[in-house]
């Protein structure tokens, strides 16, 4: 992208935040045990009016570059927090996922911030988890100040992408996370591959040692849901549970999904047996 459609599509994302353009939706995450929502996980929208829907994948990293990551994050964190009230006035507790950028983390009031404005609003803290992402100029293990007191205050942390880039097993026992999310590649490759499945039960069986919980994200198949279960994760996410969800259908969601779970594991055992044959990984499973 050029820099002068890079600087458009910053004047683009300054004018949608003044002017109150920007969305979340919600994608939710499920418990592998018995199928019930775990969580939701908050993904920006914004679909401008010269450019059209931007994916977040572009525009969050030039608002990095451009100085306007902080306003987005306060953004993001008032809309999740207001839309939690919402939610709970409707009797619908959850906890809500919200990525950060580890450079929000670089202000040293951010955890105090965070903690400010649930109390502000009235949300416990403990229904907050922030989603995030090694980089490779931000290192987490630099930030293990404001991540320690993030869980001081109850807010759940989870490392996002887990597998990719330059996060590693050593991160997992040197920072105080709860959750790592098993990145969308491995998940992918599953059926076919014998090391991703692998990996993903070695990360799974490594974050339940520390005392973490496994989420595996991008589940698209049946087939990928039914191995992910057998290889011990707690947690799934993706287009086959659901997309990412406008706040208002949550609700409805939940009685349409929940009717559908049963017969999403239904045949579980006829594919793990079918699995076994050939692999002999799952047959260490069973
Ligand atoms: P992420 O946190 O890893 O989020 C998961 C991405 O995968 C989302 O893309 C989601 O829509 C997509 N996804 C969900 N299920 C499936 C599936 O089954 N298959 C496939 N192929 N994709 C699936 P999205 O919404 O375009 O977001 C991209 C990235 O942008 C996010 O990756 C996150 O790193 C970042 N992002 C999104 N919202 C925010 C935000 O509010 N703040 C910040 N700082 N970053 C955000
Ligand atoms: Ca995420
Ligand atoms: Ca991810």
């Amino acid at each position: 992208m050029s820099p002068a459609a890079e600087l458009q599509m910053m004047h683009g994302l300054q004018r949608a935040l003044d002017e109150q353009r920007l969305r979340m939706a919600y994608q939710p995450k499920i418990c592998l045990r018995d199928g019930s929502l775990s969580q939701v996980e908050a993904l920006v929208r914004w679909d401008d009016p010269e450019l059209g829907p931007v994916k977040p994948s572009h525009f969050v990293p030039l608002a990095e570059e451009h100085g306007l990551i902080h306003e987005l994050t306060q953004w993001g964190l008032r809309t999740i927090l207001r839309q939690w009230l919402d939610w709970c006035d409707e009797g619908l507790d959850t906890s809500i996922a919200f990525n950060i950028s580890a450079l929000s983390l670089q202000h040293l009031d951010f955890p105090d911030l965070v903690e400010r404005m649930c109390r502000a609003l009235g949300v416990p803290t403990n229904r907050l988890v922030l989603e995030l992402t090694e980089g490779a100029t931000q290192p987490l293990v630099r930030l293990m100040d404001a991540l320690t007191r993030f869980r001081i205050k109850g807010i759940g942390l989870a490392i996002d992408d887990f597998g990719t880039g330059y996060s590693s097993l050593m991160q997992l026992r040197q920072l105080p996370f709860t959750e790592v999310k098993i990145d969308q590649a491995f998940v992918a490759d599953v059926p076919h591959s014998r090391d991703s499945r692998l990996i993903i039960q070695a990360v799974t069986e490594l974050a339940h040692g520390l005392g973490l919980t496994a989420t595996a994200e991008g589940v698209e198949t049946l087939d990928q849901l039914r191995i992910i279960r057998e290889l011990g994760c707690d947690h799934v996410q993706g287009y086959l549970v659901s997309a990412p969800l406008e706040p208002s259908v949550l609700r409805p969601w939940i009685q349409r999904f929940r009717r559908a779970w049963p017969a999403m594991i239904s045949e579980e055992k006829l594919a793990l047996w079918g699995d076994v044959e050939a692999d002999p990984l799952s047959e260490r499973q069973i």
